[in-house]
């Protein structure tokens, strides 16, 4: 949805654009902003993408004269060319402002002391953490990533409440602590975690290993970085700030708004940025909008955990296919494990998706292919060829993403 607020803001975003960024006075040429009336107007614009904020390299996104950009922040370049985000002084006092109401968010306050392990520098993530963490009135303990010995020494002798961190971080912490039975003098009450895809199984670990509650906190530096929305008490979702950014939940396949509550890739369109604003800019994540209030009270919208990456999806026969699907859904399935393999090919002109699944020792095999059959039916809407097999029996991976298998091109 989209709110009367929000499309003035937009409209106010997209007549700034063509008056002050080459940005999107190239992307949006021959469009007459003007005309746009409705939100269905608005979803015709084009998109923006990764690749053509790398070809705006190095500073080809300011839309601000150059005495109001007071910093850049860039994505890592591990993939190719990075994307350059100039920040003005506004810029950085609103991702303080949206920053501290994560933290408010997961009931963190004045008293907390908050160590940051995520790194600063070119990278959005450590400072936000910290000028966020400073607007609230916190005590920041500002360790950046590594050197395990200084960072468990300061997380007692601060007695920090708060640890924010990668979920592979706080898991490496977590084993530390318990085999130097330090664990009682260890003062977390909270962990902030950059949201990822994570499995449950590393998230019981975390939780129960520094024996505190675990948050899940959003953002990418393209827009401001963390902290642009965050799981609350409920772990229902995480809640967003709309009255700063605009949400849309497409389908990746067609560009079109998915029916409310399905999942889609995330679109973000910025209304109060000023440096380097984004409109309808594709975030490749997988989520959906979460429908309903929520029991916390919070009258901020929520979109879910994210459930993966655009790049893990595939399309069958017309139904988008993500692995956190499979995952969620074997859990309901009884005797089948969690380990699971999703081959897809093309055979006598139709599309075949077939699912092997472990099943637990001593389960009816029959009897967990059938029930693969009717949950994937009913929750997918694809009829499936299911294959149960024993424990141990198909490979192991990290990799969420390496177990569904396209073998159709
Ligand atoms: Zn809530």
């Amino acid at each position: 949805m989209m709110t009367e607020q929000q499309f003035t803001a937009i409209g106010q975003v997209l007549q700034n654009a063509m008056a002050n960024s080459p940005f999107y006075q190239q992307k949006f040429a021959g469009i007459d902003v003007s005309r746009i009336q409705s939100k269905e107007d608005f979803e015709k614009l084009p998109f923006s993408n990764k690749s053509d904020l790398r070809q705006a390299y190095p500073l080809g996104l300011q839309a601000v004269p150059d005495r109001e950009v007071v910093r850049i922040h860039s994505s890592s370049g591990t993939t190719g060319t990075p994307v350059i985000i100039p920040y003005t002084r506004q810029d950085v006092a609103d991702w303080a402002v949206m920053f501290k109401r994560c933290y408010e968010t997961a009931g963190i306050t004045d008293l907390d002391r908050i160590q940051v392990t995520p790194g600063y520098g070119l990278w959005t993530a450590g400072i936000g953490f910290q000028t966020g963490a400073e607007l609230l009135g916190a005590m920041v303990v500002p360790m950046g990533p590594g050197n395990t010995d200084k960072q468990i020494q300061m997380m007692m002798d601060m007695k920090s409440t708060v640890l924010c961190a990668t979920s592979s971080y706080a898991l490496l912490l977590a084993e530390e602590i318990a085999k130097r039975g330090v664990r009682d003098s260890i003062y977390l009450k909270k962990g902030v975690i950059g949201s990822e895809r994570w499995g449950e199984k590393m998230r019981r670990r975390i939780a129960h290993e520094l024996g505190v509650q675990l948050y899940d906190i959003y953002g990418l530096t393209e827009i401001y970085g963390p902290g642009i929305a965050m799981s609350c008490d409920y772990e229902c979702g995480m809640h967003y700030w709309d009255d700063y950014l605009y949400f849309e939940i497409i389908d990746p396949h067609t560009g079109l708004q998915v029916p409310e509550g399905q999942v889609g890739e995330l679109v973000i369109t910025t209304l109060r940025k000023q440096g380097a604003p984004l409109i309808r800019y594709r975030t490749h994540d997988l989520t959906r909008f979460m429908p309903g209030d929520c029991p916390c009270g919070r009258k901020e919208p929520r979109i879910d955990t994210l459930v993966g990456r655009t790049d893990d999806m595939v399309k069958v026969k017309g139904v988008n296919i993500f692995p956190g699907q499979i995952d969620e859904l074997l859990r309901d399935v009884p005797g089948a494990s969690s380990e699971y393999q999703v081959m897809i090919d093309h055979l006598n002109g139709r599309d075949i998706m077939t699912v092997f699944v472990e099943t637990e020792s001593g389960a009816d095999k029959k009897a967990v292919e059938r029930d693969l059959v009717q949950h994937i039916k009913a929750k997918i809407g694809l009829t499936v060829v299911p294959k149960a097999v024993a424990i141990g029996d198909l490979p192991r991976s990290e990799k969420k993403s390496t177990r569904i298998f396209d073998n159709r091109y």
